[in-house]
C-alpha cells in the first residue's frame, strides 16, 4: 500500500526558495508538517507565513558546522519528531575551469558536499532510534552525467550521487530509504548565474521546468510502500540536451 504524508514530519533545507520550497507546499498540502530551514530569515518568515501553521521556520547557515550538528534538536523541539529529511539547499557555478575562482568553488563545494553530508549526519541517529524515515537528496541530472559548462558543479553532484548510493545501503537494515530526485534545469533563483543567451534560448526552446514537478517526484518517492525505495528520479525537461 503506498504510504500517506498525512501526520508525517519533514525537515526541508534551503526550502525558503526554489525548488525546496515547492517541496514543502506540495507535502504540506498532502498533510504534513514541514520545518522549512534556511538562512535567508526574512525569506523564510514571508514563505512560512504563506504556507500557513503547518509550516515552522528554523533559521540555520548550514556552511557553520555547529549550526548544522545542531540541527536535529532543533527540529526535534520544533515539529515533536522527524520522519523525512530532504538534503536540498545547494548553489552553483558555472564557466571554464581556466577562468573559474576557487574561493567561489570552494563555498559551492562546502554547500553541495560538506554541508548536506554534514545534515544528513546529524539526523540518521533518530531514524535509526525509531527504525524508520526517509532522507532525500536534491541531486542533479549533473549528478548522472558530466555537464562540459559547470564541471564544478557536476563534480559536487557526482560525489551526492555516491553518498547517496552509499549511505542508502547503510541504512537499509535499519528501515531508513535513502534517495534522490536529480532534475535538469528547473525555473528557480539558481539559474540567475546562467549567461543571459542561455537562459533567453532555454526558456524560449522549453528546455526548462518548474519547481513542481520536482516536488511532485519527491512525493512519488516517499509515497512508496515502506519495503521498496526509489533509489534516484532523473527528470528532465522534454527539449534539453542531456
Ligand atoms: P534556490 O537558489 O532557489 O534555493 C536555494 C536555497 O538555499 C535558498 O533559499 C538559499 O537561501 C538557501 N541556502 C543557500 N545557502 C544556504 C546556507 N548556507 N544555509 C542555509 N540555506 C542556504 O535554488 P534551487 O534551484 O531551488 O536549488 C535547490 C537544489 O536543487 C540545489 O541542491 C540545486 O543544486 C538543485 N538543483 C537545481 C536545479 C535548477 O535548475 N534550479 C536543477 C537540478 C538540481
Amino acid at each position: 500500500m503506498s504510504e500517506s504524508m498525512k501526520g508525517k514530519i519533514a525537515a526541508i533545507t534551503g526550502a525558503a526558495s526554489g525548488i525546496g520550497l515547492e517541496c514543502a507546499r506540495t507535502l504540506i498540502a498532502e498533510g504534513a508538517k514541514v520545518v522549512l530551514v534556511d538562512r535567508a530569515r526574512e525569506n523564510l518568515d514571508k514563505r512560512c507565513a504563506e504556507l500557513g501553521a503547518n509550516a515552522l521556520p528554523l533559521v540555520v547557515d548550514l556552511l557553520q558546522p555547529a549550526e548544522v550538528a545542531a540541527l536535529l534538536p532543533k527540529i526535534l523541539e520544533l515539529a515533536g519528531g522527524l520522519d523525512v529529511f530532504h538534503a536540498n539547499a545547494g548553489a552553483y557555478v558555472g564557466g571554464e575551469v581556466a577562468e573559474g575562482d576557487p574561493d567561489v568553488w570552494d563555498r559551492v563545494l562546502n554547500l553541495n558536499v560538506n554541508a548536506a553530508f554534514r545534515s544528513v549526519r546529524a539526523v540518521i541517529p533518530h531514524m535509526v532510534a525509531q527504525k524508520s524515515g526517509d532522507i532525500v537528496f536534491t541531486s542533479s541530472i549533473a549528478g548522472i552525467v558530466p555537464v562540459v559548462w559547470e564541471p564544478i558543479y557536476t563534480a559536487s553532484k557526482f560525489a551526492v550521487q555516491a553518498f547517496v548510493h552509499t549511505t542508502r545501503r547503510q541504512l537499509a537494515k535499519h528501515g531508513v530509504r535513502v534517495g534522490a530526485v536529480c532534475p535538469g534545469p528547473v525555473v528557480t533563483a539558481l539559474l540567475d548565474d546562467w549567461p543571459k543567451a542561455k537562459m533567453d534560448e532555454a526558456l524560449a526552446s522549453g528546455s526548462l521546468m518548474q519547481p513542481k514537478e520536482v516536488a511532485d517526484a519527491v512525493l512519488f518517492m516517499l509515497t512508496r510502500p515502506r519495503g521498496v525505495t526509489i533509489r534516484d528520479i532523473v527528470i528532465l525537461p522534454n527539449n534539453v540536451d542531456l
